[in-house]
């Protein structure tokens, strides 16, 4: 095959953009190269770990291999098929704040489908400098709760000093993170603050510009000085639960599932038999009954088919 001939050593790299048919491949050094992918080879994204060869000259590379992702991030297309955006994600930061005013099941739904993709969630509260009277203890109670189930729980304003992102930085480095939230929440403040302007996407376009494609919703993988990597797209960020039945839904709930164990009921719903082990732990746990009834919210949500399937 003359293509081969043209090409580098094989080494390993990651994908820090995807675009048409071909990828931004990063090398150990840092340059990043523009590759095409064997037919092959499955869905690459952005996050991958890849085997590929240079080019000696001008030109793109070729990637030949991917290392089995540790976890997926996927989103349904235009045709409602799952598809995977980014791979390799260690850290879901879910973002919520006073205003616009959050949820604990929204939170929720967040937070399952971290749990389910093999993510581990830290939720931070922006905007603390917006808590007042009127929104202060709904914003400290739902600290409270999931604190009390083991996530960590960091509190900030993307508006404030340096000080006030330390602990934010402290999340992000040494794991691949991604934001996720409602709108309005300030995900982009926050990531305006904390990534170096050399890495905010505007230096980026160029470098893609020559390709004739459409790369502003596509995925991208930018550094923390301190060692950390952000996945962020618009398209990311809207990450959620998709396709999934009322048993997966229930596993991404830490403390649920460990005790429908102790149902009566194998096929227990929880929702009205004797012996539910659920029903009765929330009589007496205001934080486990608050947790059960986003699970009746969610369940109720969730689509027909996905259902059919159990
Ligand atoms: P996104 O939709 O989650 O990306 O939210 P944005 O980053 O666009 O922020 C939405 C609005 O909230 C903007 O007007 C921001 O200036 C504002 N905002 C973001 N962070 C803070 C904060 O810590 N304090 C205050 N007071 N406003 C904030
Ligand atoms: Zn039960």
């Amino acid at each position: 095959q003359p293509v081969a001939t043209t090409l580098g050593e094989e080494q390993w790299g990651t994908v820090t953009a995807h675009f048409g048919g071909q990828v931004l491949v990063e090398a150990r050094d840092g340059t990043r190269t523009r590759c095409h992918f064997r037919a092959n080879l499955e869905q690459l994204v952005v996050g991958d770990r890849v085997l590929w060869h240079p080019p000696h000259s001008e030109g793109t590379g070729v990637v030949t291999a991917v290392e089995p992702r540790h976890s997926v991030l996927k989103r349904p297309d235009n045709y409602g098929n799952l598809k995977p955006v980014a791979a390799n994600v260690d850290r879901l930061l879910v973002v919520f704040a006073p205003r616009p005013a959050p949820s604990s099941a929204l939170l929720d739904r967040y937070l399952v489908a971290a749990e389910l993709s093999g993510i581990e969630p830290v939720l931070v509260l922006n905007k603390t400098d917006l808590l007042d009277d009127g929104n202060r203890d709904h914003a400290e109670h739902i600290c409270a709760l999931y604190r009390h189930l083991g996530y960590q729980v960091i509190t900030l304003s993307a508006h404030g000093d340096g000080h006030q992102l330390a602990s934010l930085r402290a999340a992000l480095a040494d794991a691949t993170s991604v934001f996720v939230g409602q709108s309005g929440v300030g995900k982009s403040s926050l990531v305006n603050a904390i990534l170096p302007e050399a890495e905010l996407p505007v230096g980026e376009i160029s470098e893609m510009s020559g390709l004739g494609q459409h790369t502003t919703t596509t995925a991208r993988l930018f550094h923390f000085p301190e060692g950390g990597h952000l996945i962020d797209s618009p398209g990311i960020r809207e990450f959620g639960l998709w396709h999934i039945d009322e048993q997966e839904l229930l596993h991404g709930y830490r403390e649920l599932s460990e005790r429908a164990g102790h149902c009566r009921f194998r096929n227990c719903t929880h929702r009205h038999e004797p012996g539910c082990a659920l029903l009765e732990a929330a009589q007496d746990d205001a934080f486990i009954h608050e947790r059960l009834n986003n699970y009746f919210q969610i369940a109720d949500t969730l689509d027909d088919e996905a259902r059919a399937r159990y």
